[in-house]
Order: structure tokens, then C-alpha cells, then sequence
């Protein structure tokens, strides 16, 4: 992967649009002192996701921002785009598919900064990521500012690792391994809670299942009471039943018994009219007889 192209726009002293193009070999950039060389180098580690204010001589991430001068206002965002080359297909994976790598990073006044590559937005660690990956980053000591290379010669062995892991290529795995570490304690932590929730739900398993259990003794005596009703229901109705046609039979009789009765009455009735009928003339014969 080529670093190809630097273009600032509102950083710091770059006010305009500026491309600042690395050819192949060595690019060089010749100014007088106070001419905005620094501020160049401070781009390409700002968009490589530096974070640190001081470190870019500022004492907020805002004195990023062109602050105006006698002559001109100053800006509220600032925004660095770094091209990579990736012809080579030696990108990261995620960013391998295109043949350039846009990183863009983008600042506003009071709202913080924005990344993105290839125009899709992702995080500070992704773009962080990537130039690890790359070898490089804006705290590489592949980045050798003023003074640095005094220091790289007089640094204890210990302090010169960084380098030498930088140069093996393994700083990218480095940081994936801390963030792994994270990932590992948050998820230590969620499966804490998770055993907690266990814990929970068990002891309400344990309740419902003591409901569950009562339910169902429940439902069968209830079960029960329906059948023993119904049974209770039946033989009632039978018994009744019994009792009606029993009833009935009576009324029949009685109505039988009623008629019979009738007729004897009526009987009764015509005897005692024939009796009535023929009481007159045998008055009169006793009558006659006493007289005579
Ligand atoms: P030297 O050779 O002395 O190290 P240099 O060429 O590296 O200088 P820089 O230090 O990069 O120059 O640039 C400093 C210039 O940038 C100063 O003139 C300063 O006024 C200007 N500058 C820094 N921050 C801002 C800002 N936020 N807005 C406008 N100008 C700024």
C-alpha cells in the first residue's frame, strides 16, 4: 500500500483545498520557518486517528480548525483525506475489494470528528486499525518527527520493542489482542449476569412449576366433581322420571276409579228415580190398604 495523496481543507494553517501529492520515492516539502511544514505531518497523523490534542500542539482537538487570521475568518471544520494506493491488493481485508483506500477525517467546531473510508463511516479503532495493520498509525515510530531519531538512537532496549514489533508487522495483532481482552471481560461479565438471570429464573421455574402442579390437581378434581355431578344428575333425573311415570299410572286409576264411581252415582241416581217413580202408587196402596 502507497500513501498517494494528502488533501486538507480548513486544517489548521491549510485553509483552502490543498493537495499535497507523495510520489513514489522520496517527497520532500521546503518552506520557510513558520510555513505550515509541521502542520502537514500533523495532517497524516490527525487522519490516521491521533487523539491526543497536546501531541498535535494544540490544546484542543477544535485548534484543528483554521482559526482565522488579520484577514480572513476562521473556519468551523476542518476535514483530511489520505489516498492509499491498495494496486498492490495488500489492504486489510474489509477494504481489500478497491484499488484506492479513502480515509477521511472530519472535524467541526464543538462536535467532535468524523471518520469515514471509501465513504462509508466507521469508527476511530477501525481507522486506527487499519494503518496498524498497515504497519503505521499516528503514535508509529514510522511517523520520525523532530528530535525523534536522537531518541530512537538513545532508547533502552526495552523501549526500542515497539519498533522492532512495528517492523515484524505484529502491532496490528497487538491491539487486537487488547481489544479482544476487552471484548473477553465484557463478555465474563455478561455471563456473570447471565448465571444471576439463571439463578432467577430458576427459583421462578421452581414456583411455576408448584403452580403447574396445583393447576393440575385442580383441574382433576374439578374433573372429578363434574363427573360425580353429572352421575348425580343423571340419577336424579331417572328417579324423577320414575316418580312421573309412577304419577301418571296413579292419575290413570284414579281417573279409572273416578269414572267407575260416575257411573255407580248415575246408577245410584236412576234406581232412586225408578224407586221415587213407583213410591206414589204403593203410598196410595198402603193408604188404601190402612183404610180399608
Ligand atoms: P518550523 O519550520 O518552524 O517548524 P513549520 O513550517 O513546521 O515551522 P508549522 O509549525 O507547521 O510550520 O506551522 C505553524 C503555522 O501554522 C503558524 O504560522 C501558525 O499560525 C499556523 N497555525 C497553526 N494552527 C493554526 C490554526 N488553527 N489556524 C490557523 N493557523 C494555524
Amino acid at each position: 500500500m502507497q500513501f498517494t495523496k494528502l488533501r486538507l481543507s480548513g486544517f489548521k494553517s491549510f485553509v483552502e483545498p490543498t493537495d499535497f501529492v507523495i510520489h513514489p520515492g522520496l517527497t520532500g516539502v521546503v518552506g520557510p520557518n513558520g510555513c505550515g511544514k509541521s502542520n502537514l505531518v500533523e495532517a497524516l497523523r490527525w487522519v490516521m486517528g491521533e487523539n491526543s490534542a497536546k501531541r498535535m500542539r494544540g490544546s484542543g482537538m477544535d485548534d484543528m480548525i483554521f482559526a482565522g487570521t488579520a484577514t480572513r475568518p476562521a473556519r468551523n471544520i476542518a476535514e483530511v483525506t489520505l489516498t492509499l494506493d491498495n494496486k498492490t491488493r495488500t489492504a486489510p481485508a474489509a477494504f481489500n475489494e478497491q484499488e484506492v483506500v479513502e480515509i477521511t477525517r472530519k472535524i467541526e467546531r464543538e462536535k467532535g470528528s468524523d471518520y469515514s473510508i471509501n465513504g462509508n463511516d466507521v469508527r476511530m479503532r477501525d481507522v486506527q486499525l487499519l494503518f496498524a495493520d498497515l504497519a503505521s498509525g499516528a503514535n508509529s515510530p514510522a511517523m520520525v518527527s523532530q528530535g525523534r531519531v536522537g531518541a530512537l538512537i538513545n532508547a533502552k532496549p526495552t523501549d526500542r520493542r515497539m519498533l522492532l514489533e512495528e517492523a515484524a508487522g505484529i502491532s496490528g495483532l497487538h491491539s487486537r489482542r487488547h481489544e479482544a481482552e476487552l471484548r473477553l471481560k465484557a463478555a465474563e461479565s455478561n455471563l456473570e449476569r447471565v448465571v444471576d438471570v439463571i439463578g432467577q429464573l430458576d427459583n421462578q421455574l421452581q414456583s411455576l412449576k408448584r403452580q403447574a402442579r396445583q393447576a393440575s390437581r385442580y383441574r382433576n378434581i374439578a374433573g372429578q366433581i363434574r363427573k360425580t355431578e353429572a352421575i348425580l344428575y343423571h340419577l336424579k333425573h331417572a328417579a324423577l322420571k320414575q316418580a312421573l311415570a309412577d304419577a301418571e299410572h296413579a292419575l290413570e286409576a284414579a281417573d279409572r276409579q273416578v269414572a267407575d264411581r260416575t257411573l255407580q252415582v248415575s246408577e245410584a241416581h236412576e234406581a232412586e228415580r225408578i224407586a221415587a217413580e213407583a213410591l206414589p202408587p204403593l203410598r196410595q196402596h198402603e193408604a188404601e190398604a190402612g183404610a180399608r
